[in-house]
């Protein structure tokens, strides 16, 4: 059995900015993954939209915030999933295969997964011309030809970014029309380089060092037939890990996005939500910037506020190695936290 003041599961970029607030805070706080920390970053290949970084791998991006959150203070437990939630009293439970952790107040940043077609290419070609996110990836597909692949508001949205961008897009759908607003509909199947190929399925994903083609099977005709794309952006839909906070009572919408308000609160208190699994814009900015909601509102909670004096906050230490340094004054080191 754990006790801490804040328990957080996830170790993305949600959790871990979460876990350096609360421990800048005074907070006693552990971050739970089931896997590696850095969450989805650490299968994006290259990101150019999160400040600061103009050209940052994922992995690195993961490896900075990891540092960043041990240097603070906030101790990450890998490799151990939460299986089972209890919210109901003051005390909130987390259960793991290996330990039952109790915490104050509780933050759920466990993300989402994309829905995969499950087609041959697909995996291999992730990052090489397999996309799952077009606001992450469009713009390396500048003048190219790519595909869309749905048909639902998520295809049509990612479509009407890309068109702005390629050469040529299609939009492979498995019925014969898009399932979206019909102002979004209209504006995208108007553009001169957007052509819909209605009832139609990607069978399989083919390329050498990256994607060349796609093998699709017209579904009216029973026909399979070849397409030549730079690129395939898979847009079938976002499923967020919510099903354990959901199972424990937590509202969840109708896509199973965890219901926040706009501090982050869920409906049960104590507990809070951030990142993709509150749905919205799936980014790695908006994670972050809802960590740090989140994580001011569990502090809130824990401790009553700055003035009620609740809880005897503890001192932060700050490890920071050289290469993190770099650029700072050393004076600004010797200032006690
Ligand atoms: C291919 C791809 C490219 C992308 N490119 C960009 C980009 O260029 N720019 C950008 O801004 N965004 C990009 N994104 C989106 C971005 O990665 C996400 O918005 C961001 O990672 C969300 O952060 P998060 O902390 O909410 O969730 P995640 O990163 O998903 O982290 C959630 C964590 O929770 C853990 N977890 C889940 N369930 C449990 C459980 N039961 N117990 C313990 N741990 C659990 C997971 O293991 C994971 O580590 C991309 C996404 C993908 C898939």
């Amino acid at each position: 059995m754990r006790k801490t003041d804040v328990l957080i599961i996830g170790a993305g970029p949600a959790g871990l900015t979460a876990g350096i607030y609360c421990s800048r805070l005074g907070l006693e706080v552990i971050v739970v993954d089931k896997s590696a920390p850095g969450g989805q970053l650490n299968i994006i290949p290259l990101v150019e939209n999160y400040p600061g970084f103009p050209r940052i791998s994922g992995e690195e991006l993961a490896r900075r915030f990891t540092k960043h959150a041990e240097a603070m203070g906030v101790e990450i437990v890998t490799n151990e999933e939460v299986e089972k939630l209890e919210l109901g009293g003051d005390i909130k439970r987390a259960y793991t295969s290996r330990n039952i952790y109790e915490a104050d107040a509780l933050i759920i940043a466990t993300g989402a997964r994309r829905r995969k077609l499950n087609v041959p290419g697909e995996r291999e070609f992730e990052g090489k011309g397999v996309s799952y996110c077009a606001t992450c990836d469009g713009a390396f597909f500048r003048n190219k030809i790519v595909a869309v692949v749905g048909g639902a508001n998520t295809a049509v949205s990612e479509a009407l970014h890309l068109k702005e961008l390629v050469k040529k897009l299609y939009i492979i759908h498995r019925r014969d029309d898009l399932r979206a607003e019909m102002a979004l509909k209209q504006r995208l199947l108007s553009a001169p380089n957007v052509e819909p190929i209605w009832n139609t399925i990607v069978e399989r994903i083919e390329g050498d060092t990256k994607v060349k083609r796609l093998k699709l099977k017209n579904l009216v005709t029973g026909e399979s037939f070849y397409l030549d794309v730079d690129g395939v952006f898979i847009a079938i839909g976002v499923v967020p890990n919510s099903e354990i906070a959901a199972k424990a009572g937590v509202k969840v919408d109708e896509n199973g996005y965890i219901i926040v308000d706009r501090w982050m609160r869920t409906n049960i208190k104590g507990v809070f939500a951030a990142g993709d699994v509150t749905g919205g814009h799936l980014q790695i900015a908006t994670a972050v910037g809802e960590g740090v909601i989140a994580a001011m509102s569990a502090f809130e909670h824990v401790t009553g506020g700055w003035y009620a004096k609740r809880k005897k906050l503890k001192t932060v230490k700050i490890k920071l190695e050289e290469e993190e340094r770099e650029g700072v004054g050393e004076e600004l080191f010797k200032f006690k936290l």
